[in-house]
């Protein structure tokens, strides 16, 4: 069989030296100076990076952290969220929601997306309980969980909502970005992100003065002046490069993700197998398709023939935290959230990337119009 397009190349799910080759002298002088400088923590680029990104999101302070799951972990300590608390958090997102979670001794509970991979609003106050502290919204895939209702939740009972933002940079929910609707943003820069570093790194966003000064103390070992501890923090800092790396990358954002857009655009103008259900895109949001998610009841097969084919493809997440090894203490078996079990079944993402040349957009389009189980 022909495993080629007309290069004769695979098509990668994702590559990321276009990200860098495209601006590659911008992203060198960055490492340089920051070499050069003999400051390499907590410095001048940190500082103007968090400026950087608060301006970008139209928010009034950033923090900058080592990673993503950090950012979630400490929004909830921050916010004295433990033991004998419970947080409500929709059952299909990456593990990282729910182990920032139980990492402070709190007890995810569960409710099923809505048609957009949201959090289903409709179904979070039948779960909230005296013991509710937070609810988790993830904008997973780059779309915004709907927002309006959920805040009129939170603000009636007194309960923050804290966003996952690790797959949403940029987007926004009619007209405001994501990361500012609930009591604190939390981002991933891992490479692979629409916001991507070159090694870890995350960041919170907030309005909350009180709550960026927390957890400012809480990411540097529980202080603000050298050696004196007024809380027991941890060590969680995003350090001088990749901040430097970061501030060239947030320049470009905007171009990474109309990049993405006309990529997502073909596919979703091209795509018509009848057998392939393309993504639910909201009317009153922006996607900024961290992963472009497609449906198909056959999706073993659908891998197996774009793979055969020489196109790589994954899933997003083939098994849902509740199912998964890791909380088998929770004690959930499959049936407890069947929306998310059929999604981790179905669900397949499909090659998009910076950088992704016509011919392979096209390529994958027509391999996947001629997939027949
Ligand atoms: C990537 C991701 C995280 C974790 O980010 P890291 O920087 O890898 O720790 C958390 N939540 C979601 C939805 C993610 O996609």
């Amino acid at each position: 069989m022909k495993v080629s397009n007309q290069n004769n190349q695979t098509v990668p799910f994702t590559t990321l030296a276009p990200l860098y080759e495209r601006h590659n002298e911008e992203y060198d002088q960055a490492a340089l100076r920051v070499l050069r400088s003999g400051w390499y923590i907590m410095g001048p680029e940190l500082e103007a990076f968090e400026k950087e990104f608060a301006t970008y999101t139209n928010s009034s302070c950033c923090i900058g952290v080592n990673s993503g799951l950090d950012a979630l972990t400490l929004s909830l300590r921050a916010l004295g969220i433990g033991q004998g608390d419970e947080v409500i958090v929709q059952a299909n997102t990456y593990i990282a929601t729910v182990l920032a979670i139980t990492e402070n001794g709190a007890k995810p509970v569960f409710v099923e997306p809505d048609e957009f991979y949201g959090i289903n609003v409709d179904l979070v106050e039948g779960a909230i309980t005296r013991n509710t502290k937070a609810i988790m919204a993830v904008h997973l895939y780059g779309q915004s969980c709907d927002m309006d209702p959920l805040t009129a939740i939170s603000k009636q009972h007194g309960i923050p909502v804290i966003e996952d933002c690790a797959q949403s940079h940029g987007a926004t929910y009619k007209g405001k970005m994501t990361g500012t609707f609930g009591m604190c943003g939390c981002f991933s820069f891992y490479p692979t992100k629409n916001l991507g570093a070159f090694g870890d790194a995350g960041a919170l966003i907030t309005n909350d003065t009180d709550l960026a000064d927390k957890l400012k103390t809480l990411r540097n070992y529980g202080s603000k002046i050298k050696y004196r501890n007024e809380i027991t923090g941890v060590n969680s800092r995003l350090d001088e490069l990749q901040a430097a790396l970061l501030r060239v990358r947030l320049k470009h954002l905007d171009e990474i993700l109309a990049e993405r857009e006309n990529i997502a655009q073909a596919y979703l103008k091209g795509i018509n197998n009848p057998r392939i259900c393309l993504p639910q895109i909201r009317g009153d949001a922006s996607h900024t398709w961290h992963q472009f998610v497609v449906q198909c009841e056959n999706r073993n097969a659908l891998q197996a023939w774009l793979q055969e084919r020489g196109i790589q493809t994954q899933i997003h997440y083939p098994i849902p935290p509740h199912l998964s090894e890791a909380y088998a203490r929770l004690k959930y078996t499959k049936g407890a959230f069947p929306i998310t079990e059929h999604l981790a079944d179905t669900v397949l993402s499909l090659p998009l990337y910076f950088g992704m040349a016509p011919e392979d957009i096209q390529y994958v389009i027509d391999t996947i119009n001629e997939f027949r189980p």
